[in-house]
């Protein structure tokens, strides 16, 4: 088992604008903070999902958009450091007009119509991601 023990730094609370791109939206936030390690948890409603899940046969993330408002149920995610820069991984659950829901992993192109969010910042040592030959995925390393 791989683990690191962290503090709580900060906790930083806002709200991504209309329109904007979620994964986008809290990269360059993270940037601007200079966050390179914390968990990240937000709720709110989106104008469209590109959310996806790993095929893990054929080492593949296979996306879907979804077209149409939905809310955002539950979105999740952790901060650590990927190719040398804060790196943001986020999954999301989110519920259509008959409140069925859809979820995966977040991609590029998830729009916001209103997101707002929770960071919690760790003090400690950062988790890198590296290359994982048994899944294929970067996975926290060292
Ligand atoms: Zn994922």
């Amino acid at each position: 088992m791989l683990f690191k023990e962290f503090k709580i730094e900060r906790i930083l609370q806002g709200r991504l604008p209309k329109g904007s791109d979620i994964l986008e939206g809290i990269g360059s936030f993270l940037k601007d903070k200079s966050i390179q390690k914390g968990m990240l948890s937000g709720i709110g409603a989106v104008s469209k999902a590109r959310i996806g899940y790993y095929d893990q046969k054929d080492r593949v993330y296979k996306t879907m958009v979804f077209d149409e408002p939905m809310e955002i149920l539950s979105l999740k995610g952790n901060i650590s450091i990927k190719d040398s820069e804060p790196f943001v991984h986020i999954h999301g659950v989110f519920s259509k007009k008959d409140c069925s829901c859809v979820g995966g992993h977040i991609f590029e192109g998830t729009e916001v119509f209103a997101f707002e969010f929770e960071i919690a910042e760790f003090s400690g040592h950062v988790f890198k991601r590296a290359y994982d030959e048994e899944t294929g995925l970067y996975l926290w390393a060292i």
